[in-house]
């Protein structure tokens, strides 16, 4: 491990605060120290006060900011002295202990201190780093850890056995470091837990960890306790029914929607492959840190229902204590392994299920190296249970406010690089679904770098091409809850007579037969929906009202229409509904340019801007209002309607 401080970068950086940002900033690069949050750092500064008095105050992370991002306001100043009289307390709940942190800073703006702020405040150092490092972890997770953290360090580590994050373990820290410190002390091991670095600088104690943590990797290599074994990507992949199956049932038992991210590689299989699989995994999370965001224990599913069964057995241990503290218990696994499914990590959005399995990647690494040291033991159940159902993390989880309404939810887009299926994948996303995004022009795959879009290239008049995109859709988001068929082609006029019949098949064959392969394909998704299955075609006034010269078109969309309705006969009883928008004369689209434009309403007489509004109403539709429906008819105020077929076009005198 390299110590990233760069003068040139740190001159940017004057003060103590502005240190200690760079300094956190550098721990949070690296993802073998601090992962999606974890970790937390302080610095101790003198400030004047409003009264022209000189305070110490203790400016320790705040909790929500993440220490590879943090800035100066991600630093809560809190009384140095009042924590340190808060220490001398026999014993303090955590709602006290937050009531304290809260009330004794000087920053009303400031995020909640950390739960750690006392711990950080009874070390006598100004800068103090804290990480939950992974070869630190992986060593502490072993059945004669302490020896060899005492091997590594000698006496220069104040080492703490394990304790909950909180008040007592400030306490024991405070113990601790009172009996074991001495003059060469350079830091403290929390076993089960993580490592503190401290000095007087940022810069020293920053190096200080990276040289500690690699201490604890150097014997990991040389216990040949580090190379970790690839294996071949060689098992049969799943079917991506399996998957949409196994992620219904977790979303049924956690009573919401969840998406579902799995991830097969050889690293992976090599993993999830292994004869001990079931034992290493059920030992739990490698630190408190990780057991708070993946918020469940690893399972084992060597079948889609597998998980609930190995289950069981750990609920029916801890249902004692769960009754006890009023806990209401969330049996839904966030990870789950397999031979032959490989990891699969779930969440209520793409971020929290790629937290989660980000942070599974670390821990297979953790629970191998550990195995090839001797053998990974966690904390016994009980103390893991202790932190998950901790009442902090509770009130977190009460607090976290109404989820958006397609939360845990995927929704699939054809023609969505432009026009009105961009709009809808810009509708759905701001609704809190994730999105694949199909286009046959490769700029859908730039559309939107986040996690929760996936665009893909995909011809959908092409079978393979299809299969192929929902296959990825499902090992990418776990399944398919809403579908809008977009992608259509409007040919160039043409009357009857002079009808060019490769035109007429290549538009039946897009706006129609493509439509009907992607529904009859997604079907067995949608049904697999845990809320329902959704679909929403996107239709013309064509439907109701033809026009002249637009043979080909027209009569595609028509018999789409009719699609829709025995869909809608077909597809009801299982929970899937299709409704349909007759969107007209919507402009911003690709296939209308300024010139097109310009020349048409010319032809009429008219200025752009009455061309675009001919309609009863004299409004103009946009792409937007477009997508804003379609979401809206996937939503709950559309519940209970099936074969709607709703214009939106401003009022069309002959639709009317
Ligand atoms: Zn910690």
């Amino acid at each position: 491990m390299k110590s990233l401080w760069n003068d040139t970068e740190a001159a940017n950086y004057t003060d103590e605060l502005g240190l200690r940002v760079y300094s956190s900033r550098l721990l949070g690069r690296n993802t073998e120290l601090v992962l999606h949050g974890g970790g937390n750092t302080s610095v101790k500064i003198s400030q004047r006060n409003i009264l022209g008095e000189d305070e110490q105050l203790l400016y320790v992370k705040g909790s929500g900011w993440d220490l590879e991002t943090i800035d100066r306001p991600g630093f809560a100043p809190v009384r140095l002295d009042h924590l340190q009289r808060l220490a001398q307390l026999d014993q303090l709940s955590d709602p006290d202990m937050v009531n304290e942190l809260k009330t004794h800073m000087t920053l009303a703006s400031a995020p909640t201190p950390s739960v750690e702020a006392i711990l950080h405040a009874i070390l006598p150092y100004k800068y103090v780093d804290h990480t939950h490092a992974d070869a630190v972890v992986t060593i502490t997770n072993t059945p004669n850890g302490l020896q060899h953290i005492r091997q590594i360090y000698g006496d220069s580590m104040v080492i703490v056995p394990y304790v909950m994050p909180g008040f007592d373990l400030a306490k024991s820290c405070a113990r601790c470091f009172a009996e074991q410190a001495n003059d060469s002390t350079r830091g403290m091991i929390l076993m089960n837990h993580g490592i503190f670095s401290f000095a007087e600088t940022a810069r020293e104690s920053y190096e200080r960890m990276i040289e500690l943590v690699s201490m604890a990797e150097a014997f990991l290599q040389d216990k040949d306790a580090w190379q970790l074994a690839t294996g071949t990507a060689s098992a049969i992949a799943p079917d991506r029914l399996e998957l949409a199956d196994l992620r219904k049932q977790v979303s049924d038992t956690r009573g919401e929607a969840l998406v579902m991210h799995s991830r097969r590689d050889a690293r992976t299989l090599s993993f999830t492959g292994r004869d001990d699989l079931a034992t290493i995994s059920q030992q739990g999370p490698a630190t408190p840190d990780h057991v708070i965001r993946t918020k469940r224990l690893p399972m084992l599913g060597s079948d889609s229902q597998a998980y609930s069964r190995a289950y069981e057995d750990y609920f029916k241990t801890h249902a004692a204590s769960a009754r006890e503290t009023k806990t209401i218990l969330d049996t839904a696994p966030r990870v789950i392994l397999d031979p032959r499914l490989g990891l699969c990590t779930l969440g209520r959005s793409m971020k929290d299920a790629m937290i989660v399995h980000d942070i599974y990647l670390h821990t297979m690494d953790i629970i191998e190296r550990a195995s090839l040291l001797d053998c990974f033991q966690a904390l016994p159940a009980q103390d893991i249970f202790d932190v998950e159902y901790w009442d902090l993390e509770q009130a977190k989880l009460s607090k976290s406010g109404k989820a958006p309404m397609f939360s845990g939810e995927i929704a699939l887009v054809t023609g969505a690089a432009s026009g009105i299926g961009k709009a809808c994948v810009d509708s759905l996303l701001a609704r809190g679904a994730a999105v694949v995004g199909l286009d046959i022009n490769p700029a859908i795959t730039q559309l939107h770098e986040r996690m929760d879009f996936l665009g893909l290239v995909c011809d959908v008049s092409d079978n393979t091409a299809i299969e192929q995109a929902l296959d990825q859709a499902v090992t990418h988001f776990g399944g398919l809850d809403m579908l809008v068929l977009n992608a259509g082609i409007f040919p160039k006029s043409a009357r009857i007579d002079a009808m060019d019949m490769a035109v007429w098949q290549k538009t039946l064959d897009i706006n129609l037969t493509a439509s009907l392969n992607l529904m009859r394909l997604a079907h067995p998704l949608l049904k697999r929906a845990p809320r329902s299955g959704r679909v929403v075609v996107i239709g013309s006034k064509n439907v109701p009202a033809p026009g002249p010269g637009a043979a080909a078109y027209s009569a595609s969309k028509a018999a789409l229409n009719q699609l829709v309705r025995v869909a809608a006969l077909e597809w009801g009883q299982d929970n899937i509904r299709i409704n349909e928008l007759h969107p007209n004369a919507v402009f911003d689209t690709a296939i209308w340019t300024d010139e097109i434009l310009a020349a048409r309403a010319a032809s009429y007489g008219l200025t752009v801007d009455e061309y675009k509004k001919r309609n009863v109403m004299k409004v103009e539709v946009t792409s937007h209002d477009v997508a804003e429906l379609t979401a809206e008819m996937c939503g709950p105020l559309f519940a209970k309607t099936l074969a709607a077929q709703l214009p939106i076009d401003g009022g069309d005198e002959r639709v009317i």
